[in-house]
């Protein structure tokens, strides 16, 4: 009887000293859209990549205890390589956290996706989801079940930043290998290596550490809560192509269906003088032209100096951006409007 009242007593003292901490855990609303990060290998010695069917499941086999960091709702969107991503599904995507951040249960947002394309919906999302809540992207070099697989620490470190207080208000985040990058800056730099989640030269916001979060930084440039776009008001997105500028010329332009072209042009956004004649011609049909520059985090201005001259031509220049983020926000902003002015301020502040 002793006995009884004793255990008794210890389960109610156990469950009245788990109930402030378990209250103290945060939720988040975890969306999976496919890539390395929830895929499995093909067999143990295999770096190969395969898509894995329950990509949730998949996310914690790797370590349980996640779910110990942070009250976890899951919800698989995509299951799919993100050289696959388009438009449509980083809308689906978008006004998903649109929703979550708008619901008042839920803290922060993970999303997981492959690496190829990472940035690219980082970007967009940096640009039309207002909020000031955490959202953060994170992703694997190597499959979730592969044997040294980054795919659980990079999980792990993504609950741990979404969770602290100094996420907040820093625009969309991708926290990869330890460092924490904001969308504008994210560019994926290498193939296989573990550091291959990277910034351009203007480097990382800051580092997680186990369970420290240290921010360094932030970018000022306009994002979520104080961008000009907003997913609310975005159902579907005109068409922008990239081309690529090579010494003597430009790559293939698909003249029909875009509404702007992105050049990834040579050293400061430079194109050959006759491929500026087609481009002036493209001009013509209402397609919006932006310089780029082929050269990783490069920037690209209008300059009394400048080879091309912006203004004279109708042009704009991306600034950092790289082309494939120069077409994201192009994208974004001629669904706006096709006045070159404002494209322009937009590429200025974004
Ligand atoms: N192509 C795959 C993807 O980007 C590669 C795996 C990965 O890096 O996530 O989804």
């Amino acid at each position: 009887m002793l006995l009884r009242l004793c255990l008794a007593v210890c389960l109610v003292s156990l469950c009245l000293y788990q109930t402030p901490l378990q209250a103290e855990l945060k939720t988040i609303q975890l969306i999976t859209m496919g890539g390395a990060i929830t895929g499995t290998q093909k067999d143990a010695l295999s770096g190969k990549f395969k898509l894995s069917s329950r990509s949730a499941e998949t996310l914690v086999a790797g370590n349980i205890e996640i779910l110990e960091l942070a009250d976890i709702k899951f919800k698989e969107l995509y299951n799919i390589p993100s050289q696959e991503i388009q438009q449509k599904h980083w809308i689906k995507l978008a006004k998903e956290v649109d929703k979550a951040v708008n619901d008042i249960t839920i803290d922060a947002v993970i999303i997981t996706h492959g690496t190829d394309t990472l940035e690219e919906t980082a970007y967009f999302l940096n640009l039309t989801v207002k909020t000031k809540k955490p959202i953060i992207l994170t992703g694997a070099i190597r499959a979730a079940l592969h044997p040294s697989s980054d795919s659980t620490q990079n999980l792990i470190d993504a609950i741990r930043v979404a969770t602290h207080n100094d996420a907040i208000n820093k625009g969309v985040l991708v926290v990869a290998n330890g460092k924490i990058i904001s969308a504008r800056h994210i560019q994926k730099n290498h193939n296989h290596s573990l550091d291959a989640l990277e910034s351009s030269e203007l480097g990382i916001l800051g580092y997680v550490h186990n369970e420290i979060i240290d921010f360094h930084q932030a970018s000022i440039k306009k994002h979520t809560y104080y961008s000009d776009f907003d997913i609310k008001t975005i159902s579907e997105l005109p068409n922008v192509d990239i081309a690529y500028a090579y010494s003597g010329g430009l790559s293939n332009i698909k003249k029909t269906a875009i509404k702007g072209l992105v050049v990834a042009g040579v050293g400061s956004g430079n194109i050959p003088m006759t491929t500026l004649k087609e481009l002036k011609k493209l001009q013509k049909n209402n397609i919006q032209i932006v310089r780029s520059s082929r050269n990783v985090g490069a920037p690209v201005y209008s300059s009394k100096g400048s080879e091309i001259n912006d203004a004279y031509l109708n042009f704009v220049s991306a600034n950092n951006l790289s082309p494939q983020k120069a077409r994201v926000l192009l994208m974004v902003a001629l669904h706006k409007t096709s006045d070159p002015n404002k494209i322009r301020s937009y590429f200025k502040t974004h």
